[in-house]
């Protein structure tokens, strides 16, 4: 679905934030983007969102070309919800804005709830939900346009730990629904490996790729304390502390 070809970012003032990335990324898969913060991650994720461009190198996004509005869903650390607007009318503004009517879109909305598990609170305001919960509908918002790829950036990142583990859950639990292809970015070893099934490990600015795993972790409750997790957090430990200057 995507290949980077030596992808290189260098912005206006000089810094020099990605070199030489070359992957594909293949539909369905669940990528992460890991590594210390400032290496480039969030940039990254940017150029493949198709609002910002390399300054070398080339992203192509498979036969469809670049992506049009819509076919990406983007979901960031912030949930970035309008305080005055109830769940619905959250979720119904990506829709709106792109000239939907409300009736046409009710029942993606309300379905876009309900895939993040908010049935019954499609009327309450954000101040009214919990920080997993107004991450929730920021998923649903994501969801409604029906996007094949979910760009996440650090979604996760301020949630408490018995919220974020429910919401990885949920996350993994929907993404084998829909089959929808995620790509993650997080600075938590834990995350990326409990989540993904492609890790990029990246190395200090300029974040260039330095491995890739591609884990098989066994579905459902057992995988947090398997066998197989706890190796292959050690593992990727172990590739951070080559990488990562002393
Ligand atoms: P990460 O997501 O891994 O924390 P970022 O992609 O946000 O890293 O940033 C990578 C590097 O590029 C950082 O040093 C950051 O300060 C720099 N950077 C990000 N955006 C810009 C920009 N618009 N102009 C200049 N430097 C930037």
């Amino acid at each position: 679905m995507l290949t980077l070809r030596q992808v290189a970012k260098r912005f206006g003032n000089g810094t020099k934030a990605l070199d030489g990335i070359d992957t594909e990324i293949a539909p369905g898969s669940f990528v992460a983007l890991l590594g210390p913060s400032g290496c480039g991650k969030s940039t990254l994720l940017r150029l493949l969102s198709g609002l910002e461009a390399p300054s070398s190198g080339e992203i192509s996004w498979g036969h469809a070309g670049k992506p049009a509005p819509g076919e990406i869903g983007y979901v960031f650390q912030d949930p970035t919800l309008l305080p005055w607007a109830n769940a619905v009318e959250n979720v119904f503004l990506p829709l709106r804005l792109r000239g939907v009517s409300r009736a046409a879109a009710m029942p993606r909305v309300m379905a876009a709830l309900a895939q993040v598990g908010l049935e019954g609170f499609e009327h309450a305001k954000p101040k009214a939900l919990s920080g997993g919960m107004r991450m929730r509908v920021s998923i649903a918002r994501a969801l409604v346009s029906e996007p094949a790829l979910l760009l996440m950036d650090e979604p996760f990142a301020a949630l408490d730990e018995f919220t974020r583990h429910k919401l990885q859950d949920d996350l993994l639990a929907l993404w084998r629904r829909t089959g929808k292809s995620v790509i993650f970015v997080t600075h938590s070893i834990y995350e990326a490996a409990y989540l993904a099934n492609r890790i990029l490990i990246m190395t200090p600015r300029p974040g260039r790729i330095a491995t890739i795993l591609t884990p098989a972790l066994p579905d459902g409750p057992e995988r947090r304390g398997s066998a197989a997790y706890n190796a292959l957090v050690s593992e990727i430990t172990a590739s951070f502390q080559r990488i990562m200057p002393a």
